[in-house]
C-alpha cells in the first residue's frame, strides 16, 4: 500500500524541523527500488514517507589520508565513475556490474542496500569483506559501528526510529579484492549466493584477508574460521580444498525459490577456491 503523505525535504535542518510534526508511522524514501516494490506487493503498508533524495549532504564519495569516505544517498552508477572507488575498494568495484541493470544503478542508493537489510544485498556483501564502518545519524548526533554489526538478522538492523544511515567510512588498505555472485541469470538476478574476498596475497602468502557472503544466512556473514585458517598459509591445492570444507562449515543456508541449501553450501566453497585464485593472478 501506498503512502497517505510523502513529504521531502530539501535539506538535513528541514527534515529535523519536521519530523515532530509527521505520522508517527513514517519510513525514509531513498532509491524506492525496495520500498516501492515492497509497496506495490502490500508489504510495506506505513502511512507516511520522507523522501530524503533531495539531501545533497549525504550524496558524497571522498578520501582522506587514511579512509574513503561515502554519503549513505551515492546511487550505484555514481560509484562506477569514481577514481576513489576504482583505487581504494576492488571488491565494491566488482560487485557493481552485478548488481540488478544500468537504469536499477541509476536509481538504488548505498545507504538503501544496507537499510534493507536483506542477506542477498551485493553491495552491502562487498563493503563487509571491505571493513566498513556504518555512521548513523539522530537529531544532530552521529554514532559509528562496523557494517557486520549493524546487520542483526533477515531485514534486522540496529537502526533506531528515525535514524538515518549518514554514511559509510571503509579504511584505506592495501588489496585486491572480488565479489562473485552466482543467480539465475547474469543480470537482473538476486543471488543464490554472493562472496566478496578482499585480500593481500604476497609471494602466494595470505597476508591480509577478509570474507563476507551473501544468501548463506539470515544475514550477511563472515567467515572467521576460514581467515583465521588461511592467515599466513602459502595457497596451494591442497590448502584450498581444506579453506572450501571450512566454509561450507560456517554457512547456514535455506532452501527457497531462488536456489537449495546444499547447493548454495557446496558453492560458498567453490566460489572461495575461485575467488582466491583469480586474486593470486591479480598480483
Ligand atoms: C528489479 C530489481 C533488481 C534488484 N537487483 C538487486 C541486485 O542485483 N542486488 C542487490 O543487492 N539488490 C537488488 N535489488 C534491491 C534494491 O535495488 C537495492 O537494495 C537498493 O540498493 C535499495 O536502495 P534504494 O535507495 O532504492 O532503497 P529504498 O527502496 O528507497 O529503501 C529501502 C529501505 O531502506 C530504507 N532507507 C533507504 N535509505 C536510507 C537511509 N539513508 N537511512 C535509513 N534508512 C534508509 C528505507 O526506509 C527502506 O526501508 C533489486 C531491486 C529490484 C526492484
Amino acid at each position: 500500500m501506498f503512502p497517505d503523505l510523502i513529504v521531502k525535504p530539501l535539506g538535513l535542518k528541514e527534515l529535523n524541523k519536521i519530523l515532530p510534526s509527521l505520522p508517527k508511522d513514517r519510513k525514509f524514501l531513498s532509491g524506492g527500488t525496495d520500498l516501492v516494490v515492497r509497496a506495490n506487493a502490500d508489504i510495506e503498508n506505513s502511512q507516511c514517507w520522507i523522501d530524503i533524495s533531495g539531501l545533497k549532504e549525504l550524496r558524497y564519495i571522498k578520501e582522506n589520508a587514511k579512509t574513503v569516505l561515502i554519503g549513505s544517498g551515492v546511487k550505484v552508477s555514481d560509484f562506477e565513475d569514481s577514481s576513489i572507488i576504482k583505487k581504494h575498494l576492488p571488491a565494491l568495484l566488482s560487485a557493481l556490474p552485478q548488481f540488478a541493470s544500468p537504469s536499477l544503478r541509476n536509481m538504488a542508493t548505498l545507504g538503501g542496500n544496507c537499510a534493507n537489510a536483506s542477506p542477498s544485498a551485493d553491495l552491502a556483501c562487498a563493503l563487509v569483506s571491505e571493513k566498513a564502518d556504518i555512521v548513523l545519524y539522530l537529531k544532530g548526533k552521529k554514532r559509528k559501528m562496523p557494517l557486520k554489526d549493524f546487520f542483526l538478522g533477515l531485514r534486522k538492523t540496529a537502526l533506531k526510529k528515525d535514524e538515518l544511515i549518514w554514511g559509510f567510512e571503509i579504511p584505506k588498505i592495501n588489496h585486491k579484492g572480488v565479489y562473485m555472485k552466482l543467480a539465475s541469470r547474469s543480470s537482473f538476478a538476486i543471488s543464490k549466493i554472493g562472496l566478496a574476498i578482499s585480500a593481500d596475497i604476497n609471494k602466494e602468502k595470505v597476508e591480509y584477508l577478509s570474507i563476507a557472503l551473501a544468501s548463506v544466512a539470515p544475514k550477511i556473514i563472515t567467515a572467521p574460521k576460514t581467515r583465521a585458517f588461511l592467515k599466513n598459509k602459502k595457497i596451494n591445492s591442497e590448502i584450498l580444498d581444506e579453506a572450501a570444507l571450512i566454509i561450507q562449515k560456517e554457512v547456514s543456508p535455506i532452501t527457497d525459490i531462488r536456489s537449495d541449501g546444499e547447493y548454495r553450501r557446496a558453492m560458498s566453497g567453490v566460489l572461495l577456491k575461485k575467488g582466491l585464485k583469480q586474486i593470486l593472478v591479480k598480483f
